[in-house]
């Protein structure tokens, strides 16, 4: 469903007196997950977890260049297929609140963004992550943190996408909450659909997703089914993921 090869991001930079320069941020990053399994994508601060997200999506900052290739559903996704896809075959939950449009009621940007999902969907998505009945007629202001996020993780439960890209949509929620939206997750991917899911919860990871791949320096450093990170015989190559383990 998604295959990542070899991708690699660069940033153009001005430096003092003007001189530009390419930092390469993002060296080699690859990953891939079939139709209805759940990949979680680990790695350190700054190992390029967000980058690879929008890259994907295609709304990286207009002065990244990437290199590698992508592909959605057998297509190879350029910059005008991002556009298309996004949204709509690709929906996402992302890492800042920043994204819910400070002027609309949550409940109708949620039905909007997941392409007018009916408000029945929407409610039920809204129920099972514990946000009260009132909640859609209210403004992103009158929001915790934790409330702000289970209304984007709602947003992509309810898009009807094919892929899923949730970039660590649980902080900030309560436990039980965590549990139930991770929950919310397996039930999608075995109804289907795709999910590449962004997390620093190891434990998360090994519980709900099929496949999880470790980022490290912007480098895929493992990359493996669950059941080959777990019990004896673990295949952990790299001395980061072996920190992460013990
Ligand atoms: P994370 O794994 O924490 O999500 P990111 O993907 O956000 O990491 O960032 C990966 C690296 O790319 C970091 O070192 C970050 O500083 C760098 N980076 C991200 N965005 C930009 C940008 N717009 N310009 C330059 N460097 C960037
Ligand atoms: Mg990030």
């Amino acid at each position: 469903m998604l295959e990542v090869n070899h991708l690699s991001i660069s940033f153009l930079q001005y430096e003092k007196g003007l001189k530009q320069q390419q930092l390469k941020v993002i060296k080699d990053l690859s990953v891939s997950v079939h139709s209805g399994e759940i990949l979680a994508v680990v790695g350190s601060s700054g190992s390029g977890k967000s980058l690879l997200a929008h890259a994907i999506l295609g709304i990286l900052p207009t002065n990244a260049t990437t290199e590698g290739t992508i592909y959605f559903d057998g297509v190879k996704l350029t910059p005008e297929k991002k556009e298309e896809f996004r949204g709509k075959e690709i929906s996402f939950v992302p890492q800042s609140v920043n994204f819910l449009d400070p002027l609309m009621r949550v409940g109708t940007q949620v039905r909007n963004a997941a392409r007018g999902a009916s408000t029945s969907a929407q409610r039920k998505a809204f129920e099972r992550l514990r946000l009260a009945k009132d909640v859609e007629q209210k403004f992103p202001f009158q929001l915790s943190g934790g409330m702000a996020r289970r209304v984007l993780a709602s947003t992509a439960m309810v898009s009807g996408a094919k892929l899923i890209i949730a970039d660590e949509p649980t902080p900030g929620m309560d436990p039980t909450v965590i549990k139930e939206a991770l929950k919310y997750f397996r039930e999608l991917a075995d109804s289907g659909c795709t999910v590449l899911m962004i997390t620093h919860d190891i434990g998360a990871a090994l519980e709900i997703a099929d496949k999880i791949a470790v980022f490290y320096a912007g480098t895929t450093v493992e990359s493996a089914m669950v059941n080959d990170f777990s019990g004896d015989g673990r295949l952990l190559r790299h001395p980061y993921s072996k920190a992460l383990w013990r």
